[in-house]
């Protein structure tokens, strides 16, 4: 238990708690782990419970539809939360972090009275100093990364221990204006961080126990980053430089813009053995007038090259993507050519959504909006497909062996959860395993014996089998 910093109260000797709420992606999951490092170090205990926090933190997302809503009927539900603290002295300060406290700056503390400071995605390291600020003077919307992953790096826990599957933000922001996105609005231009940190932070989280390192960024093989000669590096550089690093079994990287697949990034998943043969690549509609519509920059041919190279590279490459349905206009024929893609790519998963307006985005103020019941009717149509691909995908990984890293225990006693190199859920049963660590961090071999659409279910083989103690 943590009694330093200012952060102790007086009456009582206890630490003041934070508790942290995450909305999103995984690029959130990785700031709020440094958020939560940050306040531990000004002497916060994290709480997973909201009713005996000091401090409650929300680190929002934007790209759901209604995210702002609901974020004020998160803060209405916190009002309670704290309405009954105050009948015991208790008085909760609540933070609210991320893209949406990017989107509603000041507006958000004239709508909810109970938020006492504001910050957004590239402003964290602000956090504490705003704490303590006057509360009309706690909204800090700056868009400098640099300063935030430099002191972001100081304020990690570097000796604590890591998922064996970790994240690695490499990149942050967007310069590609997609007319349905409001990330280029709410994380701001691209920036990439500088090679010699990325490989500082990989061994880093090598030596804390992580195998599998997926890098991030909201347009990660847009990757530019600065080296100490003066010049930049690729993606496809960076994963060279990584897999040099002992002990990183594992190189993944998401999310990927098809315009930014180059040559050498596709040569990357086969001269490159610990970049796994799966790739989240979006491609959100079939129909070249709609990718148009939507400032994609790319058609549907540039996305099947790319897919037939990658596949020439990596013949077992899984792909996954996005897929939006009735984007503003969007006819029966350009939803047509969506179906039409998807049954030539075939995804092993794939994430699809109706288009809903981000108010801002370009895409919000066109007039021809398709009606709700059209979207859902052709959301059904893709999806009954999507699953189907799916379910076969993980089929035919049924009576093959896998690589899996186990990542956890399952909620079965004697159950393990990992991951193949495919990102398929493999779900084992050891119920005679006294030790968790004899499986949790490593790669075992899996004979795969059932498929479901969302998971696999396997048996170690027997040259894996933990002794029993
Ligand atoms: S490339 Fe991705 S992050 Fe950038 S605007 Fe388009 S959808 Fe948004």
């Amino acid at each position: 238990m943590k009694k330093t910093g200012t952060n102790i109260d007086a009456k009582s000797a206890a630490p003041r708690k934070a508790f942290i709420k995450t909305y999103g992606c995984q690029m959130n999951v990785y700031d709020s782990e440094r958020i939560e490092n940050m306040l531990s170090k000004e002497g916060y205990e994290i709480t997973a419970s909201p009713e005996e926090a000091d401090l409650t933190v929300l680190n929002t997302c934007h790209i759901r539809e209604k995210a702002a809503e609901k974020v004020y009927s998160e803060l209405g539900r916190l009002r309670i939360i704290q309405a009954k603290q105050g009948e015991t002295g208790q008085a909760m300060k609540i933070a609210v972090a991320g893209c949406v406290a990017q989107a509603e700056g000041e507006e958000m503390l004239r709508r909810a009275s109970n938020v006492d400071v504001v910050v957004g995605p590239q402003a964290y390291q602000d956090l504490p100093e705003l704490l303590k600020q006057d509360r009309k003077n706690a909204v800090r919307q700056d868009f400098a990364a640099d300063d935030k992953f430099e002191a972001l790096k100081k304020a990690s826990q570097r000796n604590a221990p890591v998922q064996p599957a970790a994240f690695l933000t490499i990149q942050e922001g967007c310069d590609k204006f997609c007319t349905f996105c409001v990330v280029p609005y709410t994380r701001g231009a691209e920036y990439s961080r500088p090679v010699a940190d990325l490989l500082d932070e990989a061994q880093n989280l090598v030596a804390r126990g992580a195998k599998d390192i997926t890098l991030l960024g909201q347009n990660v093989n847009a990757y530019h980053g600065a080296t100490d000669a003066g010049g930049t590096e690729t993606l496809s550089g960076l994963l060279h430089q990584l897999a040099e690093i002992g002990g990183i079994e594992r190189l993944r990287y998401t999310t990927s813009h098809p315009k930014d697949m180059d040559e050498q990034l596709i040569a990357a998943h086969r001269d490159i053995p610990q970049v796994m043969p799966y790739l989240h690549l979006p491609v959100q509609s079939g129909s070249d007038r709609v990718l148009k519509a939507m400032n994609r920059r790319h058609g549907r041919s540039l996305y099947f090259d790319i897919v037939a190279k990658l596949r020439d590279a990596r013949p077992d490459l899984a792909l996954s993507s996005d897929i939006i349905v009735g984007f503003p206009g969007e006819t029966d024929a350009d939803f047509q050519d969506t179906l039409d893609l998807v049954e030539t790519v075939e995804y092993a998963q794939c994430y699809s959504f109706k288009y809903s307006p981000r108010a801002g985005t370009p895409g919000a103020e066109r007039e021809d909006q398709v009606p709700e019941e059209v979207k859902s009717e052709r959301l059904a149509v893709l999806q009954h497909i999507l699953n189907a691909q799916q379910l076969a995908f993980n089929q035919s990984k049924v009576g093959t062996t896998q690589p899996v890293l186990f990542e956890r225990l399952g909620k079965k006693p004697g159950q393990f959860i990992g991951r193949t190199p495919y990102m398929q859920a493999v779900h084992i049963d050891v119920p005679y395993l006294s030790d968790p660590s004899a499986v949790i961090g490593r790669i075992l071999d899996c004979h795969i014996q059932h498929a479901g659409p969302n998971s696999l279910k396997g048996a170690l083989l027997q040259k894996d089998l933990p002794d029993v103690a």
